[in-house]
């Protein structure tokens, strides 16, 4: 990049020693420092070689241990150039419970409060819970704001603790720690009779910010390790002011933390210093030690460069201002019609550091104004080789607040499904969350280049400047590898093979005809599914329109057929769970015995019965009108041939099954309905209605989430750890192969049916 230098605070060289450090990274784009930034090279070089150089016995056992635990207290110490006269550093398992320590322990006398930002991470709002105090209360920023007039000299007995963090973990911006001086001696407006204490969540600041605990003196900071150099995980600290520490009453012990302890009599005294009494059992010695090359690392590829440009305060400037450059290049992008296409999610317009860090969080928005789902968005970033994150950020105060939703939108939210985590991107139109980016040390100008290219060929150049859509110019060009639909899938039992259909097939109100139209049930009267019996996909029913019969094989058993005309409401009427909880019974016909017995036979399992869903049954699925057989969601699966070469192409290692299996085979593992070739990968995941032939119209009901069911080899009902297990690495499992169709805007209740013929063209449209 020519500009390289001029953006960054680090220099040429600098930037090209750090990255040898991350080869690793290959192809991969990693944008998610606020989640954890990564460790070096050279970092776990250094600490395999204190591991293997030092004998490192239990530190109750050895000084050399418990000397080095000293010495990572210190460097944590001067790393926030405050001395051990002043801080104690005890070791926790992470900012979370650091935290939690402050929450169980902090004595609040008589009537303290509670108070802490609405904007702060949950694992704050988690201390409401055990606060030994009811006094709680969220307030604002606007209200961070110390009391005028009143010092704290007549404050009653009582101590008040203010949680707040030092930097947002959603947006990146900082809070005024100025105030911190101010609210201590005076405590906070509103509460002239309180004496307050404060905890500052430092988790998301100290990852790349200089805190300067010789300025800014919270009684208590907590943090976690991983944010600032990757490793070790699982250590953390909470930093207690020492004059702070009487406010922490202790009550469990365990390991050393006692002078005596009795067994037979309930009788303990608790050692003296702080860190002495706080660190139950052994502590993470192996970890601790390793701190010490995090801190030396950074120190190593960041150099300070003399007065006020430690290696700390450079991470800072260097994070702002690639921040900087993506909040403005995201600011930037319009539609050929001057809409916008980046909404950002921030307090500050990146002009000053001091006030914000290296976090950009945004939803993405169509031409019309509408939003993009986060979960979409992730998911072709990951196809693009872009970690990022989505979602709340577990900071659900910030979060509704940014995105401007009320209370009952974000109830209405949860009513509708939504939980913290999972891909409901959109309810109603309206974003549950949204898209965070966020730099490290290691970040550089060309990571925003990439992901600002990725949205430009995802989301821009599908409408030219003259207005034509992108799949106007593809039908227009090129008319021979037109996307086209393949094959037709039909499974007329659910969980058992496919009817493969190269002609054509009816529809009905339900999706194809006949598809999951049967169901195999247990001797409870529970659905069988391939998830506990992987033989069923060895039974392939096949069915004849002309003489309306249904013939089923097995590779071990003789052909049975079955007239269908027979098998229709004629049998005993029963009602049967769909799935083990049971939460929808369904009215079904009984097939009879000798369907029963040679099923039974065929999975060598008693007391099997074959179900026909009534004719008239009407199911649907969640809240929709749409009509579906005993498929589990929506009357059509697509599935993009494309995609699934694209899967198999990451797939590393087919290990269990030796050689890569044909694509064929695999397509069938996603059990779709309608199999489409001739279109990019992925790229029937920004379809929003899909044409197939001239005339028949689908809308889109989303992405299908997959199950286990895709590690199931149709053929063998064999057991594989792929593609699954590619699938969870590349899409944290969330993801989605294919997506849901129902029809939609074509009359079903006309006296001719209407067929769907393989070969006919798709045309997916992404508004
Ligand atoms: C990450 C983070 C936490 C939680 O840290 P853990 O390491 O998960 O315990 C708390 N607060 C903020 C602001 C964070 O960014």
């Amino acid at each position: 990049m020519e500009c390289d230098h001029e953006l960054t605070e680090l220099t040429r060289d600098e930037l090209s020693g750090i990255e040898r450090e991350f080869t690793r990274l290959k192809d991969k784009c990693y944008l998610d420092h606020a989640g954890t930034t990564l460790y070096a090279d050279s970092q776990i070089r250094a600490v395999q070689q204190c591991l293997t150089e030092n004998l490192l016995c239990n530190p109750h056992t050895s000084r050399t241990t418990e000397d080095l635990i000293d010495q990572v207290r210190f460097r944590t110490l001067r790393h926030f150039n405050v001395r051990s006269t002043e801080y104690s550093v005890i070791f926790t398992s992470g900012a979370t419970a650091s935290l939690r320590l402050v929450a169980e322990y902090f004595h609040f006398g008589q009537s303290g409060s509670f108070v802490y930002l609405s904007d702060n991470h949950t694992s704050v709002l988690g201390m409401r819970e055990i606060v030994s105090t009811k006094r709680i209360v969220p307030i604002i920023r606007e209200q961070l704001i110390p009391e005028e007039t009143i010092g704290t000299e007549n404050a009653l007995d009582a101590d008040s603790l203010l949680v707040f963090p030092a930097q947002c973990n959603f947006n990146g911006v900082k809070y005024p720690l100025e105030m911190i001086t101010e609210i201590q001696r005076n405590g906070l407006n509103g509460y002239s009779r309180e004496r307050f204490h404060i905890c500052l969540d430092a988790a998301s600041y100290a990852g790349t910010s200089f805190l300067d605990l010789s300025i800014y003196k919270p009684d208590f900071v907590c943090l976690s390790f991983y944010k600032i150099f990757g490793f070790p995980t699982g250590l953390g600290a909470l930093l207690v002011r020492k004059d702070a520490s009487d406010l922490l009453r202790k009550r469990y012990y365990g390991g050393g933390t006692v002078k005596i302890a009795m067994a037979g009599q309930n009788f303990h005294v608790k050692r003296d210093s702080l860190v002495e009494r706080f660190e139950d059992g052994t502590v993470p010695f192996t970890s601790i030690v390793s701190v010490l090359q995090g801190f030396d690392t950074l120190e190593r590829l960041v150099p300070s460069r003399g007065l006020g440009r430690s290696s700390i305060k450079r991470i800072s400037h260097h994070t702002f201002l690639i921040g900087q450059y993506c909040y403005r290049r995201l600011e930037a992008l319009r539609y050929p019609s001057g809409g916008e296409v980046i909404r950002l999610y921030h307090d500050t317009k990146f002009e000053n550091r001091s006030l914000q860090g290296g976090i950009v969080n945004f939803n993405l928005l169509h031409e019309d104004g509408s939003f993009i789902g986060f979960a979409e968005f992730a998911y072709l970033a990951s196809v693009h080789n872009i970690i990022l994150r989505t979602g709340c950020f577990c900071n659900p105060g910030a979060c509704q607040r940014l995105l401007g939703l009320t209370d009952e939108d974000v109830l209405k939210q949860f009513k509708a499904g939504h939980v913290c985590g999972d891909a409901n991107d959109l309810i109603d139109g309206q974003p549950t969350g949204s898209v965070r980016v966020s730099f490290g040390y290691m970040s550089q100008q060309r990571d925003v280049d990439r992901l600002v290219e990725m949205i430009e060929k995802c989301y821009l150049r599908k409408t030219l400047h003259n207005g034509i859509s992108r799949t106007q110019i593809v039908s227009s060009y090129k008319n021979h590898d037109q996307p086209r639909l393949k094959v037709i899938c039909l499974f007329p039992i659910k969980s058992c093979g496919a009817f493969k259909i190269s002609d054509s097939w009816p529809l009905c109100r339900k999706g194809l005809k006949y598809d999951r139209e049967f169901v195999i049930v247990d001797e409870n009267g529970v659905a069988l599914t391939q998830k506990n019996l992987t033989e069923m996909c060895l039974i392939q029913p096949r069915i004849n329109l002309q003489t309306k019969e249904m013939v089923l094989s097995h590779p071990k058993m003789p052909e049975l057929a079955l007239d269908l005309r027979m098998l229709s409401n004629k049998g005993r009427s029963i009602k049967f769970c769909q799935t083990k909880v049971c939460q929808d019974e369904v009215q079904a016909v009984d097939c009879g015995d000798e369907v029963a017995d040679w099923l039974s036979l065929a999975l060598q399992t008693s007391g099997l019965r074959l179900l026909r869903q009534a004719a008239d049954e009407v199911r649907t699925f969640q809240h929709s009108t749409k009509e579906i057989a005993l498929s589990n969601q929506a009357q059509f699966l697509l599935i993009n041939q494309a995609s699934v070469r694209w899967l198999a192409d990451k797939v590393p290692d087919w290990d269990d099954l030796g050689t890569e299996p044909n694509l064929d085979s695999l397509v069938d593992r996603f059990r779709g309905n309608l199999i489409v070739d001739g279109v990019q990968a992925m790229e029937e995941i920004g379809w929003k209605r899909v044409t197939i032939g001239d005339r028949l119209e689908f809308a889109v009901d989303g992405p299908c989430s997959r199950c286990q069911m895709v590690c199931i080899d149709q053929r063998t009902g064999l057991k594989t750890v792929e593609p699954l297990r590619t699938i969870a690495r590349e899409f944290k499992g969330k993801i989605c192969f294919g997506i849901y169709l129902s029809h939609s805007a074509f009359d079903l209740s006309s006296p001719d049916e209407i067929f769907l013929h393989c070969g006919s063209t798709i045309h997916g449209t992404i508004e």
